[in-house]
């Protein structure tokens, strides 16, 4: 069975196939707990299946999945479509070259949208040219036209999105290349985390190793993904990028200085952070007791 459709709508059959093959590794992979999360994949301009709500992603049988329009109207089924579907729908609106939406809960990336900060360092050469930069949605009330109007203004010029303290959305030209977005929004997360929490330092590409990536991308056939901050950008004194590519990064390094500063750690940071540590270690020993 193949979930690749580069070219048309995928049938019926095979859009239903690879949303529960996506809702398995969704689950196995613990990027949803519960009955969280959600998957679509369009079939026609006008038709697209989806994931149900209050079902486990993970144990999905084909007569759960839900046929709607782009309204939101339900054509085929019996379950109870997610109010999440405002936003696929949205994306689909938005840019429809996009056949397929996954919407998750990831561990580290949904830290990351709690914590305010985008995933938009070129630190990962594979991130850069597979994915891009994440940027963050403001906070949506769940349920609400809210959540479909955070995420309208990257849906033309990314890949996907993180959604602030919620989760992360990723979209694609096929069920499997939306999953796999969001398997490498993840990473990026991960990689992300352990560089600033843990290692304390990450080299970022510079400009010129940037522009080679984003060039590879494009050849790819990827025009949209956005360009991530380069270590010429980082080092800007003012908020002019002192890097080859000028323009796309000004503004951008002013703004996220804030945001860039809190990756790598001082020396006071690290004491400060040991000092917590063994704050909390003391506390622990002495409940034990
Ligand atoms: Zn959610």
């Amino acid at each position: 069975m193949s979930y690749v459709f580069n070219d048309g709508f995928p049938s019926d059959h095979e859009a239903k196939a690879g949303i529960l093959e996506v809702g398995r590794r969704m689950y196995a992979k613990n990027f949803v707990a519960s009955n969280d999360g959600n998957i679509s994949c369009k079939v026609s301009d006008n038709t697209v299946w989806c994931t149900p709500t209050g079902v486990s992603k993970g144990y999905m049988t084909d007569e759960m999945l839900v046929l709607m329009d782009l309204e939101g109207n339900v054509l085929r089924g019996t379950f109870k479509p997610s109010s999440e579907m405002k936003m696929h729908l949205r994306v689909y609106k938005e840019n429809p070259g996009v056949k397929a939406v996954v919407h998750a809960h990831p561990p580290v990336a949904t830290s990351f949208a709690i914590a305010g900060i985008p995933l938009n360092r070129a630190i990962l050469t594979e991130a850069v040219m597979g994915i891009g930069e994440i940027p963050i949605a403001p906070y949506a009330m769940p349920g609400t036209q809210e959540v479909p109007d955070s995420i309208a203004p990257f849906v033309c010029t990314h890949n996907g999105c993180l959604l602030a303290n919620h989760g992360a959305l990723t979209w694609g030209n096929d069920v499997m290349e939306a999953w796999m977005r969001m398997e490498s929004v993840e990473y990026y997360a991960t990689v992300s985390m352990y560089t600033a929490g843990i290692i304390g330092q990450a080299n970022e590409l510079t400009c010129a190793q940037v522009d080679r990536l984003i060039e590879r991308r494009t050849n790819s056939g990827i025009t949209t993904g956005g360009r991530p901050h380069c270590s010429d950008c980082k080092d800007a004194a003012s908020s002019t990028c002192s890097g080859s590519c000028g323009a796309a990064c000004t503004g951008a390094c002013g703004k996220d200085k804030k945001i860039a500063g809190t990756y790598s750690m001082s020396l006071q940071d690290r004491k400060d952070v040991e000092e917590v540590i063994n704050i909390v270690k003391m506390v622990l020993a002495e409940r034990g007791r």
